[in-house]
């Protein structure tokens, strides 16, 4: 019998696909651990959510969005960059609960409608681009402007912020750790390390949580896509402490180990290097898999180097969590390069 929350879950909607595939990466394993005394690599297939809809954001969007049907409210109002995975899946929610969608994206004002924000567009969702210093400077001031906007024109609007990473997103990666604890019953194994992009820290929070609160011996590692590992090490205590106060539920925050790894990021958020574009190539060529430019790609990458450096030796199995993304590969198809005749 596989161990189970100690917590009762909130309301939620059944979005996604769930639960997602735990799939074996036998080429990559084959060719970048096992032979140094390495981990098998396992894939946590979240990609796989809901086409459209697809990727981690569905799973806090759930909670997110049983809790606005809850308030009553008919628009929900979010934000992010451009090609932000989080605003598309939020538009496409809204368009299949029935409610308006307005996205804050920060942007140029010529910013190509491609990937992610095309969907935002076919959604209906209202867009408003801002230039990245005046999201920068005035974000809490936007949201406050189109709330009441709404308001004005008789509507209730829940805000979410940013990739839904606070105290009521995260139980969208409580609920999934929990599927994991019954992948792994059924594969027959408990993985030494969880591995995922991080962003904006609530899927990392989540996760970090859920192993904690299910008394595994896994430990959590956020690859870090922007930001510092001192900001993730403060953003995550700061969702999990959220939950904490809307849960009622007591925690020792100081038992909790946050792991993150910084020495990935490139030259920032939205930008990779040449080698990101490189092992999202191989991993599609070797297993089928599509990871992206800006989150996958990049944590990716920088669980291959891990495993290079013997990071993870002696280990015998370590689950990356694919968190989606695939439509952002579209608008940075410049930064591949391919022959054909
Ligand atoms: C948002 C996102 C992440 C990061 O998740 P956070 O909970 O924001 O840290 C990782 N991968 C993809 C594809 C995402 O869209």
């Amino acid at each position: 019998m596989p161990k189970s929350l100690p917590v009762e879950l909130p309301e939620r909607l059944c979005l996604g696909n769930l639960p997602t595939p735990l799939q074996p990466l036998v080429r990559i394993s084959e060719r970048y651990s096992l032979p140094f005394d390495g981990p098998r690599i396992w894939v946590k297939r979240d990609d796989l959510t809901e086409f459209g809809m697809s990727g981690n954001k569905l799973r806090k969007l759930e909670f997110v969005a049983a809790e606005a049907l809850s308030r009553g409210c008919d628009t929900l109002i979010t934000c992010g960059g451009a090609q932000s995975n989080h605003c598309r899946t939020t538009a496409l929610v809204g368009a299949r609960l029935g409610l308006g969608v307005h996205l804050i994206l920060r942007g140029e004002p010529d910013t190509a409608v491609d990937g992610n924000l095309l969907l935002d567009h076919l959604a209906g969702a209202n867009v408003s681009i801002y230039s990245p210093s005046e999201y920068a400077a005035n974000l809490e001031q936007i949201f406050a402007y189109w709330h009441e906007e709404y308001l004005a024109h008789g509507h209730h609007s829940l805000c979410i912020p940013t990739g839904a990473s606070d105290g009521l997103g995260i139980w969208g990666y409580l609920a999934a750790s929990q599927e994991l604890i019954e992948d792994y019953s059924s594969q027959g194994f408990e993985p030494e390390h969880i591995v995922c992009a991080t962003g904006s820290g609530g899927t990392q929070a989540g996760l970090t949580l859920g192993c904690q609160l299910l008394q595994v011996k896994t430990g959590v590692t956020g690859y870090a896509v922007c930001d510092s590992a001192a900001y993730f090490q403060s953003k995550v205590r700061e969702d999990i402490s959220h939950w904490s106060r809307l849960t009622g539920i007591d925690l020792d925050l100081s038992s909790l180990k946050v792991g993150v790894n910084a020495n990935y990021i490139g030259p920032g958020y939205g930008v990779a290097d040449p080698e990101v574009y490189q092992t999202i190539i191989e991993v599609a060529s070797l297993e089928g898999i599509l990871l992206d430019p800006v989150y996958t790609g990049k944590a990716f990458h920088g669980l291959l180097q891990q495993l290079r450096n013997g990071i993870y030796q002696g280990c015998s199995n370590v689950v990356f969590v694919h968190t989606g993304g695939q439509f952002s590969l579209f608008p940075y198809r410049k930064n591949f390069s391919f022959q054909q005749d």
